[in-house]
C-alpha cells in the first residue's frame, strides 16, 4: 500500500552525492532514493546542484554536477520524468513517475556571466538560489553582515531569470539581499528550504514580514526540516514541524507553504523522520491533529503544482 500523499519537495542536495564514483539514485543509505519515493502517490523532487566554494573552476564542477543528475535520470527513465515546464510536470504526476526538477544552489556558478544563467536554462535548470550562506558577488548570504544585498550583477540575474522564466529561490540570502530581490523581481520568489524566525530564531529562517512579503507577491515557502533550524532543543521531531507550518498558517500563508526538507544536505534530522521513506509521519501528524484534507493537499503538494504552472513557460519543442 502506497502513503496516500503526493509530495512536492523544493530542496535536496542528492546531486552532490550523484558526483561520487558508484552514487545510485534508485537504491542507497542515504536520505532520499527512488525506493523511498515510489511508496507515495506522487514524488516532484527539485536537485540542487550545489557549488561549492573550494570548488576549483565553479563552471566546470557545476556541469560535472549536471552531468552526475542526468545520468542518474537516463539510468531511472523507467521511473523518473524530468521536469522542464507545467506540461512534464503533469505527466510526471499522471503517468506516476517521480518527478525530477533541476535547480542550482549559490549562484557563483554563474563565474559572472549571464550567457551561463541563459545555457543552465537551456540545460534544463528551472530554479537558481543566489547566494549560500556566504557573499559571491550576486548577493549577500544570510551568515554576512557586509551589507551588500543585492549586486548589481545580482539585479541583472533576476531580471534575467524572471525573463527566462527561472525561479529566484532567496534560502540563504541576507535580509538585506531579500529585500532587494522583493524590489527588483517583477516575479513571485521562493525560499525553497526555510522556516520561520519567529519560531526558531536563526538567520537562515525568514522573519514575519519577509513571510507576509512572499504570501502579497504569490511565492512559496518550503519548510525545511533540518532540526537546527526547527527548534533551539538538540532534537526535532514532526511537532516542531507543526509549530513552523502553524506560525506561516497564522499569517495567512496557507497558498505559500510548500516542503523544502534539504535532504542529504543536513547533518541531522528530525527523531522520527530520517528519510524520504518517512516523511509521511509529517502528514499522517497533521491528519491526526484535525488538519483538513484540502489543506494538507495544499501543504504536500498543491501550492507548489500551483505555483510550478504559474511560473514555468511551456516548451514547444
Ligand atoms: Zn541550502
Amino acid at each position: 500500500m502506497k502513503h496516500p500523499y503526493t509530495i512536492v519537495d523544493a530542496h535536496c542536495d542528492t546531486v552532490g552525492y550523484f558526483w561520487n564514483p558508484g552514487a545510485e539514485l534508485r537504491t542507497n543509505d542515504r536520505h532520499l532514493n527512488l525506493d523511498y519515493m515510489k511508496q507515495y502517490k506522487g514524488y516532484i523532487q527539485f536537485f540542487a546542484s550545489y557549488i561549492d566554494a573550494n570548488a576549483e573552476n565553479y563552471l566546470s564542477r557545476t556541469l560535472e554536477l549536471f552531468d552526475a543528475f542526468y545520468r542518474e535520470i537516463e539510468k531511472n527513465k523507467d521511473c523518473v520524468q524530468l521536469i522542464t515546464d507545467s506540461k512534464t510536470l503533469h505527466r510526471a504526476l499522471d503517468e506516476n513517475k517521480v518527478g525530477a526538477m533541476m535547480t542550482v544552489e549559490d549562484a557563483r556558478a554563474l563565474c559572472g556571466q549571464l550567457a551561463n544563467l541563459r545555457i543552465f536554462y537551456k540545460l534544463g535548470v528551472r530554479a537558481l538560489g543566489l547566494t549560500w550562506n556566504h557573499d559571491n558577488g550576486v548577493a549577500e548570504g544570510a551568515l554576512s553582515n557586509s551589507g551588500v544585498g543585492l549586486t548589481d550583477f545580482g539585479r541583472e540575474v533576476v531580471c534575467e531569470m524572471n525573463r527566462l522564466g527561472m525561479i529566484v529561490d532567496v534560502s540563504h540570502a541576507s535580509k538585506k539581499a531579500y529585500w532587494d530581490v522583493i524590489e527588483t523581481s517583477t516575479e513571485p520568489i521562493m525560499a525553497s528550504h526555510s522556516n520561520s524566525e519567529a519560531i526558531c530564531a536563526h538567520p537562515r529562517n525568514l522573519d514575519d514580514e519577509q513571510i507576509r512579503a512572499i504570501i502579497k507577491t504569490g511565492g512559496m515557502i518550503g519548510i525545511n526540516i533540518f532540526p537546527t533550524f526547527l527548534t533551539d532543543k538538540e532534537t526535532a521531531n514532526v511537532d516542531d514541524i507543526i509549530r513552523h507550518i502553524e506560525h506561516i498558517l497564522s499569517l495567512g500563508g496557507e497558498n505559500v507553504l510548500g516542503i523544502g526538507t534539504d535532504f542529504d544536505g543536513i547533518g541531522s534530522t528530525p527523531d522520527d523522520i530520517n528519510n524520504v521513506g518517512e516523511l509521511y509521519k509529517l502528514f499522517d501528524k497533521m491528519k491526526k491533529i484535525g488538519y483538513s484534507d484540502s489543506l494538507i493537499t495544499a501543504i504536500t503538494h498543491g501550492n507548489f503544482v500551483n505555483f510550478l504552472d504559474k511560473m514555468l513557460k511551456n516548451e514547444n519543442n
